[in-house]
């Protein structure tokens, strides 16, 4: 059983129900609000590892709640549900620190096998410290550092990091990152890795220079190696 919590946010009475159902039916500890006042309230109450967040609730907008959820702890993995006319944009949802989204309407054993992907956690591909310019990464304790400082990564984030770090000067396709990072049988969104792409440079590219992690098109990426 897996046992993590997850925070259903979603207004329309069917999509909730069915969810909260489906994630008690499938062993997580989950918890269903139906507004954005409620659903700030369950995340200080108990601190859930991931939130399925409706984007149009009836209060909050859902893209504030993420915002607001974040400024408390900037770790919990939020995922938005979104009708397909409005699909998120990566840029928008990033400003937000959404980490993924689904788009309704979902298949209920495709939105359980993402979730189950979004807790796997990826064996490190280094045992112990890696080193690759000024960052570095300690893949037993789970921890990155860049000049000496420790990043606060999403455990995805970190995932991410470490596979692209243990392969640095090389190219590593988007199959192998989804496969390794996720799952071997992804069927979610490809955007989910730029999504996670574009939030680590963020967190360690410099403000103004060129992205330690470089995009090849219709390939994958590279991790830099200075
Ligand atoms: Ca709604």
């Amino acid at each position: 059983m897996p046992g993590e919590r997850i925070l259903i946010v979603e207004d329309d009475e069917r999509i909730g129900a069915t969810l909260l159902r489906a994630l008690e039916g499938s062993g997580y500890e989950a918890r269903w609000e139906q507004t954005g006042r409620g659903a700030l309230t369950a995340v200080a109450a108990i601190r859930p590892d991931l939130v399925l967040l409706d984007l149009g609730l009836p209060d909050i907008d859902g893209l504030e709640v993420c915002r607001e959820i974040h400024r408390g702890d900037s770790t919990i993995d939020v995922v938005m549900l979104t009708a397909r006319d409005e699909e998120l944009d990566v840029v928008v949802g990033l400003d937000a620190g959404a980490i993924d989204y689904i788009t309704k309407p979902f298949k209920l054993a495709e939105l359980l096998a993402r979730l189950r992907a979004q807790f796997r956690r990826a064996e490190p591909r280094i045992e112990s410290r890696a080193t690759a310019g000024d960052l570095t990464i300690d893949g037993n304790a789970r921890r990155a550092w860049l000049h000496g400082d420790e990043l606060v990564l999403r455990a995805k984030e970190f995932d991410l990091l470490a596979r692209l770090v243990g392969d640095a000067g090389n190219a590593v396709s988007r199959e192998t990152l989804m496969a390794d990072v996720w799952d071997e049988h992804w069927f979610g969104s490809t955007k989910t890795l730029d999504f996670h792409i574009a939030a680590l440079r963020r967190k360690i590219d410099p403000a103004d220079g060129v992205s330690r992690i470089t995009t090849l098109r219709g390939v994958g990426y590279r991790f830099e190696l200075s």
